[in-house]
């Protein structure tokens, strides 16, 4: 069988520490971990570069923290922590399957990993390494995704593709409502205006104003990942309104 051909060059991949804990509650699933850094790097012997951002809302979440009552900053650092342990596992999860990869940490934790300088990130990508990028943004009260956002932008991604547990963006969430309809195709601003919980507004309106391609894709589905990347019609896509 002829090999896939991939129609993204770089492209920066959104995980939520969500789709690390598989069946378990808290934490991180080995097989899904495995199966997820078997999917990238099948991506990276095609010659795809690739950047990760991966989530911490399966160790801590600084909203969920404060709540319970510890101060939001300390909290949000909390959660910045927990995605540099989720970049560590999938770094080692990459490299047991014969994939280099760095992690690139927006806090300085140096015995750890690298800290995040763009130049050398891009570098990474063009030696073929995969490139997780770890700590969020580095500041308290953002997100993982506004993280993904931002990297997308600043690495001059082709796509930013966002990996969730449906198959893509509906007219409400398909897990409590069985009549919801997916999107083929959507704008910046119907995402916004409908508010769709796709990512937070903070990282839409980013992908906006730099016209960065998102794609919504289901990634608990074996192989839709690399069906994204061939350009196969897989999930929803958010666009630019031709009009503006
Ligand atoms: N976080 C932060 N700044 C960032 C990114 C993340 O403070 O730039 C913190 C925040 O507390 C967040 C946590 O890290 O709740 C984990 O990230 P996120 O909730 O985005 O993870 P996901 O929902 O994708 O698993």
């Amino acid at each position: 069988m002829q090999d896939p051909t991939a129609v993204y060059k770089r492209i920066l991949l959104k995980l939520s520490g969500e789709a690390l804990l598989g069946n378990t509650d808290y934490g991180i699933d080995p097989q899904v971990l495995t199966r997820i850094a078997d999917e990238i790097g099948q991506l990276n012997r095609l010659g795809v570069q690739v950047g990760l951002v991966i989530g911490g809302g399966n160790l801590f979440r600084g909203a969920g923290l404060a709540k319970a009552g510890m101060d939001r900053v300390t909290a949000d650092y909390m959660g910045m922590l927990a995605t540099v342990m989720n970049s560590l596992a999938m770094q080692d999860a990459l490299e047991r399957l014969g994939v280099f990869a760095r992690v690139m940490s927006a806090i300085r934790i140096n015995e750890v990993c690298e800290d995040y300088i763009r130049r050398r990130a891009i570098r990474h990508l063009e030696k073929g390494r995969v490139v997780i990028f770890a700590a969020g943004t580095g500041n308290p009260f953002f997100t993982t995704d506004s993280a993904a956002s931002l990297r997308a932008i600043e690495i001059n991604a082709d796509v930013m593709l966002k990996a969730t547990k449906v198959d893509g963006i509906y007219t409400a969430d398909p897990l409590k409502v069985p009549t919801a309809q997916r999107y083929n195709e959507l704008t910046y601003d119907e995402a916004l205006r409908r508010k769709l919980q796709v990512m937070d507004a903070t990282a839409i309106v980013m992908c906006q104003e730099h016209n960065m391609p998102l794609k919504v894709f289901n990634i608990n589905r074996r192989g839709d990942l690399m069906r994204v990347v061939c350009g196969e019609n897989v999930g929803t896509t958010v666009v630019k309104d031709q009009r503006q």
